[in-house]
């Protein structure tokens, strides 16, 4: 089954107005015209609507990084999907690894996320990933199963078109290490495999599983042409429109 490319620019916690809608612009004017993959760019939830705004109807799907479950109320300091759909996001991170790692979001909380983002309509793309501690004791794929497991518990097989999977080795972010092609690709090929016993095999099959840690231009070619990668959640190079230009146009 055929899976469309999607390249995602995660912006953490970078950008002030001006800066976002000047990166927003450029990133609009570098899809333009492209069809054969989807683009999403996930601003900081302060400047979602201008962003919205400037890219207009260049191809591309707004998301925020983080979502609440409830559409209102009492949730001092979140966002609910309500408003992420109000400043014009119809997707949403949700488990990044700085959410797990700085303010102990667990796979629980993480599950309580994805599906109030399926809830209200949203995309979702659920980040997993090993530590380098992880790696080295030899448990990566025990962690991204109870991270798969958990972060999935309970979400009915019709929902998961509309949820993604990003692979991201935390060893990997915003360090300058990507994971080789071959340490991806088993990881993707591991999560497919376990995405077919947790659903189905075509549920598997269709689902798109992100790779992200330390992407750029040099990578993202390899990257691609590996059977299980479907894309890419990139940090640090999506803030500068020609290298995250470059990231989008891979040719693989
Ligand atoms: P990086 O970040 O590309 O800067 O490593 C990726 C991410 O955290 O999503």
């Amino acid at each position: 089954m055929s899976r469309k490319p999607l390249i995602a620019g995660n912006w953490k916690m970078n950008g002030v107005l001006i800066d976002a809608c000047n990166l927003a612009a450029g990133i609009a004017a570098a899809c333009r015209g492209v069809s054969d993959r989807d683009v999403l760019l996930a601003p900081p939830f302060t400047v979602l609507s201008e962003v919205a705004h400037t890219i207009g109807d260049a191809p591309i799907i707004l998301a925020g990084q983080n979502v609440c479950w409830e559409g209102k109320g009492a949730f001092t300091g979140e966002i609910s999907p309500v408003m992420l759909r109000d400043a014009g996001a119809t997707a949403t991170l949700v488990g990044h690894s700085e959410r797990r790692q700085i303010f102990g979001e667990t796979d629980e909380l993480i599950n309580r996320r994805l599906k109030g983002a399926l809830d209200f309509g949203l995309l979702a793309i659920l980040c997993i990933g090993e530590t380098l501690y992880q790696r080295e004791k030899s448990q990566t794929f025990a962690v991204l199963e109870e991270q798969i497991r958990k972060g999935l518990a309970d979400i009915a097989a019709d929902r998961m078109g509309r949820v993604a999977i990003a692979y991201e080795p935390v060893w990997a972010i915003g360090t300058g290490k990507t994971a080789s092609n071959d340490q991806a690709q088993e990881a993707h090929a591991f999560i497919r495999t376990l995405l077919a016993d947790l659903f189905e095999k075509d549920i598997a099959a269709q689902t798109r599983i992100l790779y992200g840690g330390s992407v750029k231009p040099t990578t993202i070619d390899e990257l691609m042409a590996q059977p299980d990668i479907d894309g890419a959640l990139v940090g640090g190079a999506a803030l500068d429109v020609d290298t995250f230009g470059r990231i989008i146009h891979f040719t693989s």
